[in-house]
């Protein structure tokens, strides 16, 4: 989950003070619509109803995870000296928080950690078509699973209780890696890569694989992705999310950090 959305009042805090003025100087900052929350989640409700309620995103996971037990195979015959490991996010990866983004759309807000919390709070999410399947076959295969997520580490206990919940392997502290101060999952990744042959990763965000997929700012990011195309063919599997990622932020800005207007001036920018 984004978890680096400020609330649209704090957001109009952070502009105050980031022009050194007070709400009584004579320096003029943008009213935020009171609208705008209403209408960012009303430019989500196709996605949300994509990914919850479309039988194409089910079989999507399907899918990645059918591939994912090819490349995993494939590369456990690859030369190796660790023991093998696997890789996954939590978030639209294994577990579909697409209720909380649902509730969110029929509600007419957005993303805020108070609501996101409440939600992992329940630890109600369901194991997202295949990922199941494919851990525990990992499992059959000999890999240890971790679990790398941006959730943060007073999630920790709701979010092992779910995973636990809906069947997956090797859920303890030691296996499931949440945030530490910083979203980038680099350090993380090295530690499991310390003691294991990462065979395969998984996520629904290319930033699970390598930090330098943040980076958009050539041809939104697409020529990065062309130039590691082999590398992620044999160790990455990408899973949908059209409601929230990496990808948003960097077309047309955070989503609470910007205005609904942001979108259409994208699209604007690049009508024919
Ligand atoms: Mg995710």
């Amino acid at each position: 989950m984004n978890k680096n959305n400020t609330s649209l009042p704090a957001l109009g805090l952070v502009l105050l003070l980031a022009l050194g003025c007070n709400p009584t100087s004579r320096t003029v900052v943008a009213p935020v619509a009171a609208d705008a929350p209403a209408r960012l989640a009303q430019q989500n409700v196709d996605a949300v109803i994509y990914q919850h309620y479309s039988a194409e995103v089910h079989r999507l996971f399907e899918q990645g995870y059918e591939l994912a037990k090819i490349r995993l195979d494939a590369n456990l015959e690859r030369p190796h000296t660790l023991p093998p490991a696997v890789i996954v996010d939590i978030d639209e990866t294994v577990l579909d928080n697409s209720p909380y983004q649902v509730t969110n759309a029929a509600m007419g807000r957005t993303y805020s950690p108070a609501t996101w919390k409440a939600w992992t709070a329940k630890g109600s999410a369901k194991a997202l078509p295949g990922a199941l399947e494919f851990l525990n076959y990992a499992t059959t295969k000999g890999c240890a699973v971790f679990y790398i997520s941006n959730r943060e580490i007073d999630e920790t206990d709701a979010t092992m209780r779910n995973l636990i919940q809906e069947g997956f392997p090797m859920v303890d502290s030691a296996h499931v890696l949440l945030m530490h101060g910083t979203s980038d999952k680099t350090i993380r990744r090295a530690e499991v890569a310390k003691n294991h042959y990462i065979a395969l990763l998984a996520g629904d965000q290319l930033t699970d694989f390598d930090e330098s997929f943040k980076n958009r700012s050539v041809g939104d990011g697409k020529p990065n992705v062309d130039a590691l195309r082999d590398t992620l063919e044999r160790y990455f599997i990408m899973l949908p999310n059209p409601m929230y990622g990496v990808w948003l932020d960097a077309v047309s800005g955070r989503p609470l950090e910007g205005k609904p207007g942001n979108k259409e001036t994208l699209l604007k920018k690049n009508a024919y």
